[in-house]
Parts: C-alpha cells; sequence; structure tokens
C-alpha cells in the first residue's frame, strides 16, 4: 500500500495480493498460450486454468464444471438474469436494495415484457420473509436478493429466501459479490442457483469474476457468441492472468478469512464506537446481521462530500451513489426511509487484509478534528 493513502474503501475494490500478482505474471510474458489452442503450451495452460476453476469451487463448496469465467460480477448477473429461460413465467423478484447491476438488469427485463417486484427493507435495511412469501406468484421465475450490501454491510436471511422461492418453483440469484472470499459461503447449503463472484472484491485483478450456475437450471442463453469457449456459455479467449488470479485469490481467502475477519472485526468496531462518541451520529443497518468490516455512519447536519474532501489522503465513500460534482441520495438508505439530510451524510468505512492500527487511529484523529471545524 503507498504509506500516504490511508485506504477504508474495500468494498469499493480491494488491492491486488502480492501473492497474486505473483502467480499472474507469468502468465503475461511466459505462459502466455491461449488455452483453446492444440499444442502442448496450450494445453498447460488449460492445466492452470482447471486449477484455478477449481480452487474457486472450493470456496464456494460447488463443482469446478458449475462455474463460468466472466469479465466480473455486472457479467454475471446479466448473463443469469436475461439468459434464464422464462417459459410462461414472466415475473421477478428482487429487493429494492440491490446493487446496480441487478436493479439495471430488472429495469431492463421490464422493458422486455418481465414485471417486477422491487421488495421493500425495514429500517434496518432487512427483508420481511412474509411480504416475499406474499409477493411470490405461480408467474415468479426470478428472485434477487443479495447477500451482504455493498453500502451497508447488511446480510439477509439467504436460506430461509432461497426455501420459500424454490417452494413457488423460482429460481433464486443471490448477489454475494460482498461476501465471496470475506465469509464462508455454501451454494448448496445456502440453496443458491446463481452466484456472481468478483476477484477484485477479495484481493484479486480487476476484469475477472465468475457465475456459478445450479446445473438443475439447463443452459442459459449466451450474451456473447464467439468461438464456443466455456461450453459455449460464454465465448472469448480466455483472461488466463486474471483467472490465474482468481484462482488464487480464493485459495488465499479460503485458507485466511477465519484469522483475518477477527481482527477486521476488532478495528470496525472500534472505529464504529469511537465515532459514534460525536454527537448527532448513527450507524445505518443493522448491528448484529451485518459483515464484519463494513460501518454506514451518517453525521447529522454534515455533508459526506464536504467531508470526503476534507479527509483528503483517507479514502473512504459515501453512502450515496455520488457522481461527481452533485451529491445524490443513496436509492439504498431512502429504501431504509432515511431523511434526505441524513442520507446526504451518510458515510461508508469499509476495511480489509491490510488495515492497521495506525489507519484507524489516524482517521478517528482526522475525523474529530473535520467535524468540529465544520459543525463550529
Ligand atoms: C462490486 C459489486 C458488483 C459489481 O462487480 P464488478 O465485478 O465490479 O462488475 C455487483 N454487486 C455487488 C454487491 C458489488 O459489491
Amino acid at each position: 500500500m503507498q504509506s500516504s493513502i490511508v485506504y477504508l474503501d474495500y468494498n469499493a475494490t480491494t488491492p491486488v495480493d502480492d501473492r497474486v500478482l505473483e502467480r499472474m505474471l507469468p502468465f503475461f510474458k511466459q505462459q502466455y498460450a491461449n488455452p483453446s489452442s492444440p499444442h502442448l503450451f496450450a494445453l498447460q495452460a488449460q492445466e492452470e486454468i482447471d486449477f484455478a476453476q477449481q480452487d474457486l469451487a472450493h470456496l464456494i463448496n460447488c463443482r469446478a464444471s458449475e462455474l463460468t469465467f466472466t469479465s466480473g460480477a455486472t457479467e454475471a448477473i446479466n448473463m443469469a438474469i436475461k439468459g434464464l429461460t422464462y417459459g410462461h413465467r414472466k415475473h421477478i423478484i428482487c429487493a429494492s436494495t440491490e446493487h446496480n447491476a441487478v436493479l439495471e438488469c430488472c429495469r431492463y427485463m421490464e422493458t422486455k415484457g418481465y414485471t417486477v417486484t422491487y421488495l421493500p427493507v425495514d429500517k434496518d435495511g432487512i427483508i420481511d420473509l412474509k411480504t416475499l412469501e406474499d409477493s411470490i406468484t405461480t408467474d415468479t421465475a426470478l428472485v434477487c436478493v443479495m447477500l451482504v450490501n455493498n453500502e451497508t454491510g447488511v446480510m439477509q436471511d439467504i436460506p430461509s429466501i432461497a426455501t420459500l422461492t424454490h417452494q413457488a418453483g423460482a429460481w433464486f440469484l443471490c448477489d454475494a459479490t460482498q461476501a465471496v472470499g470475506k465469509i464462508p459461503i455454501d451454494v448448496k447449503q445456502m440453496q443458491i442457483d446463481f452466484m456472481p463472484i468478483s476477484a477484485h472484491k477479495f484481493y484479486g485483478p480487476k476484469g475477472i469474476g465468475a457465475l456459478y450456475t445450479n446445473p438443475a437450471i439447463g443452459s442459459l442463453e449466451p450474451l456473447l457468441h464467439g468461438g464456443q469457449q466455456q461450453k459455449g456459455m460464454r465465448s472469448g479467449t480466455l483472461n488466463v492472468p486474471g483467472i490465474v488470479g482468481l484462482g488464487t485469490a480464493a485459495a488465499i481467502a479460503k485458507q485466511e478469512m477465519a484469522n483475518q475477519n477477527k481482527l477486521i472485526l476488532t478495528l470496525r468496531d472500534a472505529l464504529e464506537k469511537s465515532i459514534l462518541e460525536i454527537d448527532e451520529t448513527f450507524v445505518n443497518g443493522h448491528l448484529d446481521k451485518r459483515i464484519f468490516n463494513t460501518t454506514n455512519i451518517s453525521l447529522r447536519g454534515l455533508h459526506s462530500q464536504e467531508m470526503i474532501l476534507a479527509l483528503g489522503n483517507i479514502a473512504v465513500s459515501s453512502g450515496s451513489a455520488c457522481s461527481s460534482v452533485t451529491n445524490r441520495p443513496s436509492p439504498v438508505l431512502r429504501a431504509m426511509g432515511l431523511k434526505n439530510e441524513d442520507n446526504l451524510s451518510a458515510i461508508r468505512f469499509s476495511l480489509g487484509r491490510f488495515t492497521t492500527d495506525h489507519d484507524i487511529d489516524y482517521t478517528l484523529d482526522r475525523i474529530k478534528k473535520i467535524v468540529t471545524k465544520l459543525r463550529g
């Protein structure tokens, strides 16, 4: 890490772990073969792809054959939602707090004649199972609910949601992009049918990810047509360095997550507790049903955009989907019933593998000074 940056924006992306980069490097200049070619050189590349697929499969308890490599979670989500064979069922359900990748796919499906129900959440960001049950009809083909929310870290009761979905004969897509590599995931036990994965959210490179698909779904209509790579599910030359990076990141995560999570949780809680000592501050999202690395805090009367600017070399996010100049309220926080003023004062701190005690102390010191100055 650059020493001058205090990085607390791990939910946006993570730095590539040195061990991941190290494993990737030979695949640019030495082992650069196209794995689809017929020669021995290509076979070796294919072998590396297979190892990586195995490592990723181990992380989420599926078979390697159930994974399709994509450019990331956005593509995986598009592949699932647009590629599913809907038959006569024309209804989709998704949580109102989903990532834009899911929301925008659902809006697209509306333009194609599908009906979408956007499920409300309570003030803690949690979906009401009774509301979900009431929303599911015999026309429902797909239910999309994320495991961990990227803005608040709030976690949904995935096995119960999956059970309700399956009782109605619908498929269940779980956007677990903020969970894979952070917490243990078992797609079989959690009864997930589609699960997007993105390497850059857990110390792998950007531009590579995967879609887990339950084989019971059968084939999907591919987004990309071409050379029939990956059983025709996703044509295009495989991103060998990226895939090797993804596999390595998965293997490291499986090894290290249990120990790492405890350390990060301790730092997150220390940061949160101290910020909450400042007047008129509160956490957005359920305090317990929440991942260990994230805290989303509103500092009443302040503007997150102003705070972020003042924080300078400390990288955090506003709760909002901010464009470069204007600050728009976060749809996630709005769905949780936050008033606009509190919404616009929300800051997301997301910690990770390389966060230190010093990062937290430094950030707290700076925040306290900035709040005093801005409120004074
Ligand atoms: C980052 C993220 C995505 C998009 O992932 P990309 O690989 O960057 O396309 C989707 N869903 C969630 C919850 C995310 O955090």
